[in-house]
């Protein structure tokens, strides 16, 4: 099922569940994490259909120097490794950040079952913002999205990570 993304800032309490904001909170975790690294605050999760996490990561571009560091991109190799499938059959993902374009990718080539994710990328968002990736029919993979869920922690870590510093 698709759902239509929410105004900014408003979750989607219709589909979002007690469960899914409980691993929001472990990727919020995550992105506390890459910030304290100096990385811009995104994490990332992976589930197994039977509620397994298969994986949690974090952005590490400026620990990695790495340009497709992205967290999405290595919490799935994680889970594939984790399950000996690069298939990533009935798996849910939560970013807290919406997806750019290379992750979305990799959440089709990875055949992902859904996508939850928190607040909205206005400069790279993929999923609903800029492109419809994973609900475009031309591609030969789609999966179900859910927004806005943890949206304001999530935005709120961004900002305070590009806040200029007080002098
Ligand atoms: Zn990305």
């Amino acid at each position: 099922m698709m759902v239509t993304p929410p105004p900014p800032s408003i979750e989607n309490s219709a589909t979002a569940t007690t469960v899914d904001e409980a691993m929001m909170q472990l990727a919020l975790a995550e992105a506390r994490e890459a910030a304290a690294a100096g990385d811009v605050p995104v994490g990332a999760v992976v589930v197994a259909g039977d509620g397994t996490v298969l994986a949690q990561d974090r952005n590490r571009r400026e620990t990695d120097l790495d340009p497709t560091a992205h967290a999405e991109v290595l919490a799935l190799r994680s889970a594939a490794r984790r399950l000996g499938a690069w298939r990533l059959i009935g798996c849910t993902v939560y970013a807290t950040l919406e997806p750019c374009p290379m992750c979305a990718g990799a959440l089709i080539n990875a055949r992902v079952a859904r996508l939850v994710y928190g607040c909205p990328d206005p400069k790279s968002g993929a999923i609903d913002t800029l492109f419809t990736i994973g609900r475009d029919p031309r591609l030969n993979h789609r999966f179900e999205v859910v927004s806005g869920v943890l949206a304001e922690p999530s935005a709120e870590l961004l900002k305070a990570f590009f806040r200029p510093r007080r002098q």
